[in-house]
């Protein structure tokens, strides 16, 4: 999608600090981070919200979760603890609408949230 910020990412079009490729997804450093680790976990495919998500994308949802297991793993922070977040819709703050994972860590982070 042309006017999408994250396809423009996945497209290489915006400087970005990719931290990880695999299985059709892309990781990399968000550019405002709310802790010392914050990376975000997209599809390399157009889906919008989570909502857009199918059961054609079972696999692809499944591979994103394990892609937050080992970043979280290779940025040390399985014995303090992490957290993988997605926001759906415009309650929940998503501002960008193309679907991605939250993963934040670093910090002790407050529950329940904002
Ligand atoms: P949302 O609010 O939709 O859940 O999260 C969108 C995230 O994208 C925000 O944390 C924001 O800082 C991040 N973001 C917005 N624009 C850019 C950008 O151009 N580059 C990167 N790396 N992150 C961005
Ligand atoms: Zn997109």
């Amino acid at each position: 999608m042309a006017d999408c910020l994250f396809c423009q990412i996945v497209a290489r079009r915006i400087p970005t600090e990719i931290v990880a490729e695999a299985d059709g997804l892309l990781a990399f450093k968000d550019v405002n981070p709310q802790a010392p680790t914050h990376i975000l976990i997209i599809p390399t495919e157009h889906i919008p919200t989570l909502v857009d998500a199918t059961q054609a994308h079972t696999t692809l949802m499944g591979n994103a979760l394990h892609l937050a297991n080992r970043l979280a793993r290779s940025y040390q922070l399985t014995s303090s603890g992490f957290r993988v977040v997605i926001n759906c819709g415009p309650e929940a703050g998503q501002s960008v609408w193309h679907l991605h994972l939250h993963l934040l860590g670093g910090r002790p982070l407050r529950w329940p949230p904002g």
